[in-house]
C-alpha cells in the first residue's frame, strides 16, 4: 500500500500573540491574540477609542507593540520596518484616502505599485517598461470602476472616488493582507454598494482585515469578527455569532438597540461619517 501523502497545511496569514500597546497610563491594545487563515475576511469592530486603528497600525508597522508578537505567513515581523512589511505583502487603506491630488488618477496607482513591480528597474527611462506599469495600474482602476477617469487629476475626484483610488493603490502592490480602515466612512449608499461589490470580488489570495462601523458592510463581507472594547478582545468568532453576543450589544451605543433591531452603525452615531 502506498503511504498517504500529506501536505503540510499553509501557515495562517497572520498571527497576533498577546499584542499590547500602551500610551502612558492608557492601554490602547491590551493582550490581543488572533489567528487568521489565508484568504480571511475578518472585521474588527468596537466603540470609539476601542483600539481598532491602533491594532491596524501595529500590524502595518507604523506603530510598535510594547509586548507581544506579529507573524505574517509564518515569519516574525514584530520588529520589521513598515516598508519591508509592505514588500512582504501588507497593504493598507486609510480613514482619509491617501491620494496625491496633483497626479493623475493613473499615476497615483503607478506610483503605489512601483516598488512591487517585477520590472521596476529603469522603468522611468524605458517607455516600454513604463507602459507595463501603466497597464497594470489601469487594470486596478478597472477593478475599482475608475478606468474612465484615469487621466484626470486626482484633485477632481469626489470623496467616494478618492476612496476607490486609495483602494486601487493598495491593490497595486499585489497584497496578501489588505488592511482597510473604515472604507465605508463618508460614502453614499451607492458608493457603499460599489465598495461591497469590489471587495467581494477580491481573490482568496488576498486576506482582508476590515475596521468598520457600518454593520451591513461587516455582515456582508466578513466571515469572522473580533470585537474590541477598551483595547481588549470582547469576543472573536464567526460574524453572526459575534454580532449576536449579548456583551457586544451591551457594549455599544447603537441606534437600534432600544428597539432590539439590528444596529445600522456600530460605535459612533450614524452622523459620524468622517472624511
Ligand atoms: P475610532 O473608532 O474612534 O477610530 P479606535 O477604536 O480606532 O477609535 P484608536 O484610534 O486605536 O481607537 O485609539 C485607542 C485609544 O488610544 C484612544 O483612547 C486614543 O485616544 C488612544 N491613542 C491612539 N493613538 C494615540 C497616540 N498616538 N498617543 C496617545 N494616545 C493614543
Amino acid at each position: 500500500m502506498t503511504p498517504a501523502h500529506t501536505e503540510a497545511p499553509a501557515p495562517p496569514v497572520l498571527v497576533l500573540d498577546h499584542l499590547t500597546r500602551r500610551y502612558g497610563s492608557l492601554t490602547a491594545v491590551d493582550d490581543v491574540s488572533l489567528r487568521l487563515p489565508a484568504g480571511a475576511r475578518h472585521a474588527v469592530i468596537g466603540p470609539n477609542g476601542a483600539g481598532k486603528t491602533t491594532l491596524l497600525n501595529l500590524i502595518a508597522g507604523t506603530d510598535r507593540p510594547d509586548r507581544g508578537t506579529i507573524a505574517l505567513n509564518g515569519t516574525d515581523i514584530t520588529r520589521t520596518a513598515t516598508a519591508k512589511r509592505s514588500r512582504l505583502g501588507i497593504a493598507r487603506s486609510f480613514q482619509q484616502p491617501s491620494v496625491i491630488s496633483e497626479l493623475t488618477v493613473l499615476d497615483n496607482v503607478v506610483l503605489a505599485g512601483w516598488p512591487h513591480h517585477p520590472k521596476r528597474r529603469g522603468a522611468w527611462r524605458s517607455p516600454s517598461r513604463y507602459r507595463l506599469h501603466e497597464e497594470s495600474a489601469a487594470g486596478h482602476l478597472e477593478t475599482v470602476g475608475l478606468a474612465d477617469l484615469a487621466h484626470r487629476p486626482a484633485a477632481t475626484l469626489s470623496h467616494g472616488q478618492r476612496r476607490m483610488l486609495d483602494l486601487a493603490a493598495a491593490l497595486a502592490g499585489g497584497p496578501r493582507l489588505l488592511l482597510l480602515d473604515e472604507p465605508a466612512a463618508g460614502l453614499t449608499d451607492g458608493d457603499i454598494g460599489r465598495l461591497l461589490a469590489i471587495l467581494s470580488g477580491l481573490p482568496d489570495s488576498v486576506a482582508v482585515i476590515l475596521v468598520e462601523h457600518h454593520v451591513e458592510v461587516v455582515a456582508q463581507l466578513a466571515t469572522s469578527v473580533t470585537v474590541l472594547a477598551a483595547g481588549r478582545v470582547l469576543v472573536t468568532g464567526p460574524t453572526a455569532e459575534a454580532l449576536a453576543h449579548p456583551e457586544v450589544r451591551d457594549a455599544y451605543h447603537t441606534a437600534g438597540a432600544a428597539s432590539g433591531a439590528a444596529p445600522a452603525v456600530i460605535g459612533p452615531s450614524p452622523t459620524d461619517a468622517r472624511g
